[in-house]
Parts: C-alpha cells; structure tokens; sequence
C-alpha cells in the first residue's frame, strides 16, 4: 500500500506555521503534529502542538502529556499522520530526528521545516521523509504527500 496524500487546508498550515513561529520564538525548535480518523486518514483535521520542552537543536515530548494523548488517539479513533517539526537553518533529518518518531509505524511522515518557521508560509526548503519498513527514512518528494486545499 502506498503511502496517502494528506490534504491539509490553507488554514491549517498557516496554523502549522503560527505555533511553530510563536514557541520557537526564532530560537528554540518546535514541533507539531498532524492528525486525522482512521475512517478518513487522508483528511488531516487537527494541527496539535504537543508539551515539549526545546533547544535550539533538540525537542523532547513531556512523557505524562505523551501517555494522555495515546490514550485520546485510541478512544477518538484518529491517528497522528505526519510530525512536523522546525529546525534552526537548512532542513534535513538528523539522526535525532531518525530515532525519535513519535509513531512507528512504516509509512509514517515527518516533515522538517528551515529557519525557526519564520519564513514564509509554505514547502520551500522543508524535507519530508517517510519512515519504510526496515526503519530507515527516505526523502519523499513533498507535492507526493501533501495536498494544500484551496
Ligand atoms: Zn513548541
């Protein structure tokens, strides 16, 4: 099975951008994550920015608010679909960023956005990278696995 085009709308993104812009504060990396139901998982319905604490090189997810929000996506039947994250300058996948998905499963996307999200609004010079089966990530090419809804 190939791996979905997520839609996203123009709003969500732009609420993508605006969280990771107002946490990261053009200093520390943020993340956030896409959601959608198992009944319809190509349409992602929530932008959800997770208890983290940061650096400007690193994030770590807070453990208790993890357990909760495992338990929310098992009762609510939704799934997180893609991670999204910033990073300082030029976007990539570190090998931080290789051993800490927050899902495992193959197929899972994570996508790296440049310069603290203060650019503009939008997949110039982000990277995207799906997890395979093997655990390895490959880059994936963005327009494949994103539909912005107009
Ligand atoms: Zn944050």
């Amino acid at each position: 099975m190939s791996t979905p085009r997520y839609r996203i709308s123009e709003a969500q993104l732009r609420e993508t951008f605006s969280e990771l812009r107002r946490c990261g504060n053009g200093r520390r990396e943020c993340q956030v994550l896409w959601v959608s139901p198992g009944g319809d998982p190509e349409a992602i319905t929530e932008v959800i920015h997770p208890a983290h604490v940061s650096t400007a090189v690193s994030f770590d997810l807070e453990d208790r608010w993890l357990v909760t929000f495992f338990m929310r996506l098992a009762k609510e039947r939704v799934g997180v679909r893609m991670q999204v994250h910033t990073h300082p300058g030029r976007a990539f996948h570190s090998a931080t960023d290789d051993r800490w998905p927050i899902v495992q499963t193959p197929g899972f996307l994570s996508l790296v956005i440049p310069g603290f999200a203060k650019g503009s609004v939008g997949f110039e010079g982000a990277y995207l990278a799906e997890l395979d089966g093997s655990g390895k990530w490959r880059s994936r090419l963005i327009s494949d696995h994103i539909e912005v809804a107009r």
